[in-house]
């Protein structure tokens, strides 16, 4: 009987663009790194997306789905706080589980919504680390949020002044996240705790490499020898890019409308797992990719509300019976039928990014597919819409140089939409940032290549979970 592997434990909050990259992190655990994992899912029963991805997986991840219908479901209540409550609620199952299980896990590895179970690993004599799904810009803010005094949180939320982060790019008001645009004692409670949470980890990994983010890096790694010592030394592991590579031989009607498209002339749209836009918006998308006289897959969804950056999409609020026909601008579909294919709600993003056909992305900056258009050198087009997105845009565009700066506020007119495409597409203008694409794909190849700055960062995470276990939990 061969000695079994050292057993590392994962638990990853409600959401796609989670799920996502806690599998491939399990997976490369696995693959890499000679490690047995157990992913926790936390989820509804009624994700279908999340179910199809978990079914495609390979068995090299055991995967224990906990199943939630509780009463924080009522969509009325935030997104955030519906995850909350149910990661909550999940942590007595883990914490059975892990007690049961042979041979003992030695590590849990949470997310941002999971760092209250650092102090559960710990008990049970594990490691506790966060995987931070983002970039290494969106960590620094919880990093050095116990440096930010309540008079520079005000400054920024009030008189629209940048938060200046030590050591790295200050983010602008109009750039900022969404909690932060308001200075409200009860979420500033929160970001200290989950700062306080962090600082009790054994060690942050990030979806991001030494390349990519050199700068903000360095900042994380000297912060604690910060002199007023309120900022833990806790170690940072860039391990990314980590990209869905996506499924080779997956069929659909997506990649074989594209397998007739020419090589780089697509560019593909998307709003991640949840964007939505609202009519008007839709409207004037629909007409600005036609003016552009590009080629394109538009991911569609119905509008939602009157907002320009429309809601978050949930499966248990909203209907799903709509068809694009009932919304999108009259004659439109057969107007762009040689061009352009819309798919409703769904598509195989990662198939679609890597296909040879596509050279553009308009998408909302998701860290994940901010991260797989970036892998696969597709050049973007930044409609940022909530949470840390417009960060991303910043970063995508004034930063790494890959990306056309799109939306800023409010509803955005065919005409912008036609220029942003063609110049991400076609125009002279758009040159640099293609060439810029493909050396940062080039870039994170390398990163995550044996010896690379994140295969060796992984490597040590990994390294530390060997030890814990021959030390014996
Ligand atoms: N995604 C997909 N098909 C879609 C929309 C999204 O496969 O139609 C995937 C996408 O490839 C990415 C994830 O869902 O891996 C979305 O994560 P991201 O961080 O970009 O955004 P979020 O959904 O968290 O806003």
């Amino acid at each position: 009987v061969p000695e079994p592997k050292t057993h590392v434990a994962l638990l990853v909050s409600p959401g796609m663009g989670h799920l996502i990259p806690f599998l491939e992190l399990a997976d490369r655990l696995v693959l890499h790194h000679n490690l047995q994992t157990t992913l926790f899912v936390v989820n509804t029963d009624s994700s279908s997306a999340a179910d199809a991805l978990l079914l495609q997986k390979s068995s090299a991840v055991n995967i224990v789905p906990i199943r939630h219908s509780s009463p924080s479901l009522d969509p009325t209540v935030p997104v955030v706080d519906r995850i909350k409550a149910m990661m909550t609620a999940s942590y007595p199952h883990v914490r059975s589980y892990i007690a049961a299980v042979e041979p003992r896990p030695v590590a849990l590895i949470v997310d941002l919504f999971g760092t209250e179970a650092i102090a559960m690993a710990h008990e049970l004599g594990m490691l506790g680390f966060v995987f931070m799904p983002t970039s290494a810009w969106f960590l620094s803010l919880f990093f050095f949020f116990p440096c930010m005094d309540k008079q520079m949180l005000d400054a920024h939320a009030y008189n629209h002044e940048p938060l200046r982060i030590p050591g790295c790019s200050s983010v602008r008001f109009e750039d900022t996240i969404d909690a932060l645009e308001v200075s409200l004692e009860e979420v500033h409670e929160e970001l200290r705790r989950v700062a306080r949470e962090l600082g009790m980890a054994d060690g942050i990994l990030a979806n991001t490499w030494q390349d990519l983010e050199p700068t903000t890096l360095k900042a994380l790694n000297e912060a604690g020898t910060l002199s007023n010592g309120k900022v833990n030394k806790v170690p940072i592991y860039p391990i990314g890019p980590l990209a869905r590579r996506g499924e080779p031989n997956l069929e659909s009607e997506v990649l074989s409308w594209l397998d007739r498209q020419p090589d780089e002339s697509v560019i593909h749209i998307s709003f991640g797992s949840g964007g939505t836009l609202c009519a008007e918006q839709i409207t004037e998308l629909a007409w600005g990719l036609e003016l552009s006289q590009q080629r394109f897959v538009w991911v569609i969804r119905p509008p939602a509300g009157t907002d320009p950056m429309g809601a978050f999409f949930t499966v248990e609020t909203e209907s799903t019976e709509k068809t694009p026909t009932e919304y999108l601008p009259e004659g439109f579909l057969k107007r762009t039928e040689e061009v352009g294919l819309v798919v409703p709600m769904w598509g195989p993003q990662a198939e679609i990014l890597r296909h040879r056909s596509v050279r553009g992305f308009v998408t909302h900056c998701g860290w994940n597919s901010s991260i797989e258009s970036m892998v696969n050198g597709v050049a973007m087009v930044t409609w940022p819409l909530y949470a840390e997105q417009k960060m991303n845009a910043v970063m995508l565009t004034e930063e790494v140089g890959v990306a056309v700066r799109g939306r800023a506020e409010g509803v955005v007119g065919r005409a912008e939409i036609e220029r942003w495409v063609r110049r991400i597409m076609v125009d002279e203008e758009g040159r640099g940032i293609r060439e810029r694409v493909k050396a940062v794909k080039n870039s994170g190849e390398k990163a995550v290549c044996k010896g690379g700055s994140s295969y060796n960062s992984l490597a040590h995470v990994a390294s530390e979970c060997h030890r814990r276990r021959a030390e014996g939990v």
